[in-house]
C-alpha cells in the first residue's frame, strides 16, 4: 500500500515527546536459551515479516487446521474489508479443542478455575470439548443457527468458555456484555445485535457479595424484542424466579443433549464475535472479528510472545468481558494448548493478596495484567506478594495503559524477582492480538512496549502521514493488514472506513499517539483525542502522568488540558497518593509541580493538582480523561455506559 499525503495538516500539529529513559533490562541467559523462539529465529521472522508479508502468515496459517486450504492469504480488492486466507475454511472452536481430542492433549487441564470463594475446578480438554458440544446442541435444539447473535452476559465461570466456544461451534455470532455492566448497557447491546438468544446467570460472587445479574436481563428484556430465550446458569445458591416461557435452566438444557457435535464448517472471514470496544474515548464501537485470521494472529503472537510451554500454568487475569479475555483467556491459550486459569472474583477479595496466592496455589507461569492492578497492588506494598511462594513465575506481562515505569520496576523487583521480564503488550480490541510487544530474548525499558512484532507494521508518522524522526511524536498507524484485524464495524462499514481508514489512506489509524527511539522502540504517550496544547507544543497526556508517577508519594495521575488565555491550555492533574501519605497539601503541590519540571522541563505548566482518592476509569481500569475535562469544564459528560461505578 502506498501512502497517500492528505493535505491541508499543518507541520505545526507535530507532537514532542519529552520523557527519556535510560534504564535498559537484559534477559536472563537461561530465558532466552529455552525460548519458543530463538534470537536467530527472532531476526530472520523479522526479515521476512518485512520482506514477504504473505508468506510469513501463510506459515502461521500452516499451524492451525482448516477443513479447506485458502486460495489467496490476502485478499487486497476490496480494502479496507480485507480478506485473510480467502476460500479458506475453518473454525476457531476446531482449532481450540476438537484437533486436541486426538492428542495427548486430550487429558490435560484445559482451563483452571478458581471461584471467589475459593473453590477450584479444573476442567480437561475432552471435558470442555463435550461440554461446548452439548452446548452446540442446545442451541440447536433452540432454533439458533449460522449468523444468528448470542448475548453471553456471564462473569469469569466455565459457562462463559462452554457458551463462546458452543456459539462458534455453530457458527452463532457471540457477543459478550461484560458482567458489571447495567441493563442499559445490556440492552443496547441486545438491541444493536438484535440477539436472538442472552445466556447469562442467576448469580456470582463478587467482592464478597452476591450478585443477582438476571435481574439486570429482566429489566433489560422489557425492551428487547429480538430476544426469544433466556438461559440461565445456576450458580449462587438463591431463589430465582424463571418468569415467563423464555427462560430456561442452562443444567436442564444441557442434561438433555448429546456430547457429540460435528463443528460446522465456516469461511475463514465468517464473523465470530462481536465485541464493543472499552468506551474510554468515546461510546463504544461494535467491532467484528472472524473465525480464520483472528485464530491465526493470536495464536502466533501467544506462542511468541508469552513463549508458551506445553508444561505452561497462563493466567490473563482479564475478564472475558474484555477483547483481552477473548483472545488471551479462552481462544488464544485453547488454540495453543496451554492450561489457562481463570478467577470469578474481585482481585482485592478478601485481601490485596488475592493474586499472590493464586499464582502459588495453581503454580502460576506467566501472569498477564493491567497497569492499573498493578499500580493498586503496589499502593498496598510489597508485603503482600512477600508472603506467597512466586517462584515458578517465568513471565509478567502488561497491557490496556501505557504502564509507568515505576510500577514497571515494582513489578519486574516485587513479583518478578528481577527474573521475569515484564512483556508490555500494545494491541486493541480492533487489532484482536498482540502488535507492538517484545518476546522473552529482547531487551526492554522500563514503560515502551519494545517494537512491532514480526510480520506486524506499526509505525509512527506526522500530520502528513510521513515519517518522523527518532525522538518525535505522531500518530500511530498500520501501514499493513494483519491477520487478527477486525473485519469491519457491526452494521456500519461506513464508520470503519472512515475511523480507520481515511485519515491516512491505505494507513490503519489507531488513534494513539507515540514515539519511536533511535532504537527503534515505541513509546505510547496517549490517546490523540487527549493531546494537550500548550503554547504551541502538543504533548501528550501519559508523558506528563509518567512524570507525576515517577514521585515516590504518587500512586496514580491523570492529566487533562484546560483552556488558557494565553497558552491556549495548560495543565490540570489528579493526583491519588500512596496509602500512609500525609503531607501537608500546599507543600506537597509545590513539590510535585518542581518534580514535573524538573523531569519534563517548563513546557508543562500546571494550571492545578488536585488530590482524589478515585478516579473515573472504565469497567476495565483505564483512566477516562475525557468524564475528567467535561466535568472539570462543566461540559456534557457523553457516553458513560461503561464509566465504573
Ligand atoms: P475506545 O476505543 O472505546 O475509546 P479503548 O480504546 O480503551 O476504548 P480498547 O480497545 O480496550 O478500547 O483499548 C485499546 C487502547 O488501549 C489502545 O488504543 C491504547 O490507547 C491502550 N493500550 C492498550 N495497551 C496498551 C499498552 N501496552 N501501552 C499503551 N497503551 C495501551
Ligand atoms: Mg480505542
Amino acid at each position: 500500500m502506498k501512502p497517500t499525503k492528505v493535505s491541508g495538516q499543518l507541520e505545526n500539529e507535530a507532537i514532542e515527546a519529552m520523557l527519556v529513559e535510560g534504564r535498559v533490562f537484559r534477559p536472563r541467559p537461561q530465558l532466552v536459551a529455552d525460548a519458543v523462539l530463538s534470537p536467530d529465529e527472532y531476526e530472520e521472522a523479522v526479515k521476512q515479516g518485512r520482506s514477504d508479508l504473505e508468506g510469513f502468515w501463510e506459515k502461521a496459517a500452516e499451524e492451525l487446521d482448516w477443513f479447506k486450504k485458502w486460495d489467496t492469504v490476502l485478499d487486497r480488492s476490496d480494502a479496507p474489508f480485507f480478506k485473510w486466507y480467502a476460500g479458506g475454511k475453518t473454525n476457531i472452536a476446531y482449532n481450540a479443542l476438537d484437533r486436541h481430542i486426538k492428542t495427548h492433549r486430550k487429558n490435560k487441564v484445559a482451563i483452571i478455575f478458581e471461584s471467589e470463594s475459593g473453590g477450584r475446578e479444573r476442567m480437561t480438554y475432552y471435558d470442555l470439548y463435550r461440554a461446548a458440544n452439548k452446548f452446540a446442541n442446545v442451541l440447536k435444539s433452540l432454533g439458533i443457527r449460522k449468523g444468528d447473535r448470542v448475548i453471553i452476559y456471564l462473569p469469569n465461570i466455565p459457562e462463559i468458555a462452554i457458551a463462546m466456544l458452543g456459539c462458534a461451534k455453530i457458527g452463532a455470532i457471540h457477543s459478550v456484555v461484560y458482567a458489571g455492566f447495567s441493563a442499559l448497557a445490556l440492552r443496547e447491546r441486545i438491541n444493536h445485535t438484535e440477539a436472538r438468544l442472552v445466556i447469562t446467570v442467576n448469580g456470582f460472587h463478587r467482592n464478597g457479595e452476591v450478585i443477582k445479574l438476571k435481574e439486570a436481563v429482566d429489566e433489560a428484556m422489557t425492551a428487547s424484542p429480538t430476544v426469544e430465550t433466556v438461559v440461565v446458569v445456576r450458580r449462587a445458591g438463591i431463589e430465582t424466579d424463571m418468569g415467563d416461557g423464555r427462560y430456561l435452566w442452562f443444567h436442564d438444557l444441557m442434561d438433555g443433549e448429546s456430547a457429540e457435535f460435528k463443528t460446522v464448517e465456516m469461511d475463514a472471514n465468517d464473523p465470530l464475535y462481536i465485541l464493543y470496544t472499552s468506551g474510554t474515548t468515546g461510546k463504544p464501537k461494535g467491532v467484528v472479528h472472524c473465525h480464520g485470521g483472528y485464530g491465526v494472529g493470536i495464536n502466533r503472537t501467544l506462542k511468541w510472545v508469552f513463549d508458551i510451554k506445553e508444561t505452561d500454568i497462563f493466567w490473563c487475569a482479564a475478564d472475558l468481558g474484555w477483547v483481552t479475555g477473548h483472545s488471551y483467556v479462552v481462544y488464544g491459550p485453547l488454540i495453543v494448548g496451554t492450561t489457562t486459569v481463570m478467577y470469578e472474583g474481585h482481585l482485592l477479595f478478601p485481601g490485596p493478596d488475592r493474586m499472590w496466592r493464586i499464582i502459588e496455589k495453581y503454580g502460576v507461569n506467566i501472569l498477564y495484567t493491567t497497569p492499573t492492578t498493578i499500580r493498586i497492588l503496589m499502593r498496598f506494598g510489597a508485603q503482600y506478594p512477600k508472603k506467597h511462594d512466586l517462584s515458578t513465575l517465568r513471565l509478567l506481562g502488561t497491557v490496556g495503559e501505557p504502564i509507568n515505569p515505576e510500577a514497571w520496576v515494582w513489578y519486574y523487583e516485587n513479583i518478578g524477582r528481577q527474573e521475569c521480564p515484564v512483556i508490555d503488550t500494545w494491541w486493541q480490541t480492533e487489532t484482536g492480538m498482540f502488535m507492538v510487544a517484545p518476546t522473552p530474548c529482547n531487551e526492554l525499558k522500563p514503560g515502551s512496549a519494545f517494537k512491532p512484532l514480526p510480520g506486524v507494521h506499526v509505525d509512527v508518522v506526522d500530520a502528513n502521514g510521513d515519517y518522523v524522526d527518532p525522538g518525535k511524536g505522531g500518530h500511530v498507524v498500520v501501514k499493513e493488514p494483519w491477520p487478527a484485524m477486525l473485519t469491519t464495524l457491526y452494521k456500519d462499514p461506513e464508520k470503519y472506513k472512515e475511523i480507520y481508514w481515511s485519515k491516512f489512506p491505505g494507513m490503519y489509524l489507531a488513534g494513539d499517539i507515540a514515539t519511536k527511539d533511535t532504537d527503534g522502540f515505541i513509546w505510547f504517550l496517549g490517546r490523540s483525542d487527549d493531546v494537550l496544547k500548550i503554547a504551541g507544543h502538543r504533548i501528550g497526556t501519559i508523558e506528563v502522568e509518567k512524570a507525576v508517577t515517577g514521585h515516590k508519594h504518587v500512586a496514580e495521575a491523570a492529566c487533562i488540558g484546560v483552556p488558557d488565555k494565553v497558552r491556549g491550555e495548560v495543565a490540570k492533574i489528579f493526583v491519588i497518593l500512596k496509602k500512609g501519605v500525609e503531607k501537608d497539601e500546599d507543600s506537597l503541590v509545590n513539590e510535585l509541580k518542581a518534580h514535573v519540571r524538573k523531569v519534563l522541563g517548563p513546557v508543562v505548566l500546571i494550571r492545578e493538582i488536585e488530590f482524589k482518592d478515585k478516579l473515573p476509569k472504565t469497567r476495565c481500569g483505564k483512566i477516562m480523561r475525557r468524564v475528567l475535562k467535561a466535568r472539570e469544564l462543566g461540559l456534557k459528560e457523553g457516553d458513560l455506559s461503561t464509566l465504573e461505578d
